[in-house]
């Protein structure tokens, strides 16, 4: 029986996206930003998810203390550090989010006693863009969108009794309104010379004009999706997954949606 432990590090690092082989123009069209001719900086943040049986003595998987020890050895070598100009890593690969999670994976795994195995990395590089790798041959890549709108809760196939009892104050017939967050996973390759599962520049592209339909709008009043059906949250983030699986296909894996900081509704092809 295996349980899983997290531990969550923070380390701080330089990096710039960069293909000698490409001119100005086709490295921004892929790269973005991240080409600008000295580098640029994140507060990384890693969590370390380990599985393992409970030892019968401890109590514990893993002592906390001693999984701190063995990745804070691993970081050391990248913090405060400029990841192209500082560590071997990088010379022949882009410090993208997706390569760097998976080389922390090949330093990290060796130095975990044998009983312990490696369930999942997650690199955040910001607040909005994250990669996870579990070792095999495919990652998934993280980015997240908002926009703001209103909506009300209203079923068209219950009187106006049952609405008001089953939706309470978010029936208020003129709206209320949130700020919708949403995460769009990809999976896939990581792509040998892009070092990404797919571009930021084109997840964006892909993503914009659906954030364009929605933003500052009433859902119910302004969008044909929620004409038919209820806007609640899970009504949301299957037209989300509707919209997006047409410009992106099978890459797309999963999708979170936040109505409020605290309500959070998933939908997607496998548990991600
Ligand atoms: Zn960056
Ligand atoms: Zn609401």
């Amino acid at each position: 029986m295996e349980v899983l432990t997290t531990k969550r590090f923070e380390f701080s690092a330089a990096h710039r996206c960069w293909n000698a082989d490409w001119n100005e123009g086709q490295n921004q069209a892929v790269f973005g930003k991240a080409t600008t001719p000295f580098g640029h900086g994140h507060n990384y943040v890693l969590e370390v998810t380990v599985a393992g049986p409970v030892d019968d003595r401890t109590g514990m998987v893993i002592n906390i203390v001693e999984l701190k020890r063995i990745v804070e050895v691993v970081l050391d070598r990248f913090d405060h550090k400029h990841l192209n100009e500082d560590t071997p890593y990088f010379r022949d690969r882009q410090p993208t989010t997706e390569n760097l999670v998976q080389v922390l994976w090949s330093l990290i795994v060796p130095a975990l006693p044998h009983t312990i195995r490696l369930h999942r990395l997650r690199l955040y590089a910001t607040s909005a863009i994250f990669a996870d790798f579990y070792g095999g041959g495919t990652a998934n890549f993280s980015r997240s969108y908002s926009f703001s709108a209103a909506h009300r809760l209203h079923s068209a196939q219950l009187s106006p009794g049952e609405n008001q009892q089953l939706y309470g104050k978010c029936n208020n017939e003129s709206g209320h309104g949130h700020d919708y967050r949403f995460e769009v996973t990809i999976s896939g390759t990581v792509d040998r010379v892009t070092g990404r599962v797919m571009n930021i520049v084109d997840l964006d592209r892909a993503v914009q004009p659906l954030l364009d339909e929605l933003d500052h709008t009433h859902l119910d009043r302004e969008q044909a999706a929620f004409r038919d059906r209820p806007s609640t949250a899970e009504n949301v983030v299957l037209y989300l997954w509707e919209c997006l699986e047409q410009v992106l296909g099978t890459r797309l894996h999963w999708i979170r949606l936040w109505e409020t900081a605290n309500n959070m509704f998933e939908y997607g092809v496998s548990e991600p």
